[in-house]
């Protein structure tokens, strides 16, 4: 059997392979000596990929012949087989892979370029959201945020413009959490707060996203990483946000996957 792991900050993501049968799965980082434990003890022949920050940790403590491969390349390799798999048949795009942090890349003939990262990311999700509420599952605090309203809490374009014509569309954020006055506190429920939590992060990510995308000259953007993986308030304002550049938005299914399918090929 061929098991291949992206060990990221926050999550493993495993790929099982076996008579071209593909399996994917999950282990929190903070269970990464049990998982180690019980490749060492039921997988002792399996063949073993491994990419992500934590892949040296664990080659080192395993007892097979661990195969490391680089992150960003393992990514890319992952995340194009998924593409053509989903008939996404894109040449020239950016991508952003919203990880615990979020890492952004430019993609061509010649290959990807990583062009950056961003500390707002699915940490900041998962750190603000539990400061806020006290929530700390990230299902929960998905699904939570479905039923918020962050209008309370975000400043809109047409709040500062009050009436008169703005520049830009009045719907935009002007300022993430900019509404927040003390005698609003009261009204603001931990719904609400989850939403404009995943908001900030969305909308932050979507605009490095178009900003990138606008100079590199390609209208697609491909968006990947657990953070968005059922979250559909995060998928909803990356569409609208990227969609409203004129822009093409992309969320590849399975797409945190790419690092641990791609490692299975370096
Ligand atoms: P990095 O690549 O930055 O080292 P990572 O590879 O671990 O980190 P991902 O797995 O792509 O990152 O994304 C982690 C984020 O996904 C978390 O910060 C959280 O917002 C979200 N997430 C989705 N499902 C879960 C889960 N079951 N447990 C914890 N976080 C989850
Ligand atoms: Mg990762």
């Amino acid at each position: 059997m061929k098991i291949s792991i992206d060990a990221g900050g926050t999550l493993l993501k495993i790929v099982y392979m076996e008579n071209d049968e593909r399996v994917f799965d999950k282990v929190p980082a903070l269970e990464i000596d049990d998982f180690i434990e019980k490749l060492n003890k039921n997988h002792p022949d399996a063949d073993i990929h491994i990419t992500g920050g934590k892949a040296e940790y664990m080659s080192r403590r395993l007892n097979h012949d661990v195969n490391i491969s680089i992150e960003f390349d393992a990514t890319y390799i992952g995340l194009k087989q998924l593409m053509n798999e989903q008939d996404l048949h894109i040449e020239r795009f950016v991508y952003l892979n919203v990880g615990t942090g979020t890492s952004f890349h430019q993609a061509d003939a010649d290959g990807q370029k990583r062009a950056g990262g961003s500390g707002v990311g699915g940490g900041t999700l998962m750190g603000l959201s539990y400061l806020l509420t006290g929530i700390d599952d990230f299902d929960e605090i998905v699904s939570l945020a479905k039923e918020g309203n962050r209008d309370e809490i975000d400043l809109k374009v047409h709040h500062i413009y009050a009436g008169d014509a703005s520049p830009i569309p009045g719907d935009l954020t002007a300022s993430n959490f900019g509404n927040v006055k003390s005698g609003d506190r009261k009204i603001v429920r931990h719904a609400d707060e989850l939403q404009a939590v995943i908001a900030l992060v969305a909308e932050t990510v979507s605009t490095i996203g178009i900003n990138l995308a606008d100079g590199f000259e390609t209208e697609d953007i491909v968006f990947i990483g657990s953070t968005i993986r059922n979250n559909d308030v995060m998928m909803d304002i990356i569409n609208r946000y990227v969609s409203l550049k004129g822009m093409q938005p992309h969320i590849i299914k399975n797409g945190e996957f790419s690092g641990a399918l791609g490692a299975m090929y370096v």
